[in-house]
């Protein structure tokens, strides 16, 4: 199985694509996580794209780019993947087109979580007061001024993916409001149930 999940930050795409790993037995790439290990480990990678993570901007299509195609040529990746924040702008969706047919592969789904920008904001601020309120580390760019950016990011240069996978005929649109079960549930039915372990 070969996903992608498509949604603005704070719409549920990490956790339902944690499901997915298990449902499916696939793995998830998050190019976030990815780039937040490459700051964490100072790599040179992480060294440039902290300062534009930081700022809540997009890092250069390039990186993005190279860090999924040497993932996605991992054996563990051979099974099948869930791409969560991969591609985030159309010139990567081209790129991940050219990566997958010179790989022979093809992707299954195109998942497009639909939220309420209203209560994607409250979402996310109840969010971060309950990390914050469990003393746990909130991200560097958790806070208002990067989070705007991020939405802004995402409504110039990622929303025109819908289009574009719509044209492409890969495009399934779920409703991102209803309860994490329910968003799962909507998944399972689109992609038909799992053979393996499901978590519902
Ligand atoms: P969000 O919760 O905002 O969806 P992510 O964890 O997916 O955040 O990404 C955090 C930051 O990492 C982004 O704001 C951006 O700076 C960078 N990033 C992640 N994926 C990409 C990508 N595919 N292209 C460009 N920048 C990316």
């Amino acid at each position: 199985m070969k996903l992608i999940l498509l949604g603005p930050p704070g719409a549920g795409k990490g956790t339902q694509a944690l499901r997915l790993v298990g449902a499916y037995s696939i793995v998830q790439l998050s190019t976030g996580d990815m780039l937040r290990a490459a700051v964490a480990a100072g790599t040179p990678v992480g060294l440039k794209a902290k300062a534009i993570m930081d700022r809540g901007d997009l890092v250069p299509d390039e990186v993005a780019v190279a860090i999924i195609a040497d993932r996605i040529g991992q054996p563990d990746a051979k099974r099948g993947f869930v791409l969560d924040g991969f591609p985030r702008t159309v010139p990567q969706a081209e790129a991940l087109d050219r990566l997958l047919a010179e790989r022979g592969m093809k992707l299954d789904a195109v998942l497009e979580l639909k939220v309420n920008e209203g209560i994607l904001l409250k979402r996310i601020e109840t969010r971060f007061a309950e990390m914050t309120a469990r003393g746990e580390k909130v991200r560097t760019d958790d806070n208002a001024d990067a989070l705007k950016k991020r939405l802004d990011a995402y409504r110039a240069q990622t929303e025109p993916l819908s289009a574009y996978y719509d044209r492409t005929g890969q495009l399934r649109t779920i409703d991102g409001m209803a309860s994490i079960d329910a968003v799962t549930a909507q998944i399972h039915r689109i992609l038909g149930a799992p053979t393996s372990v499901a978590q519902a």
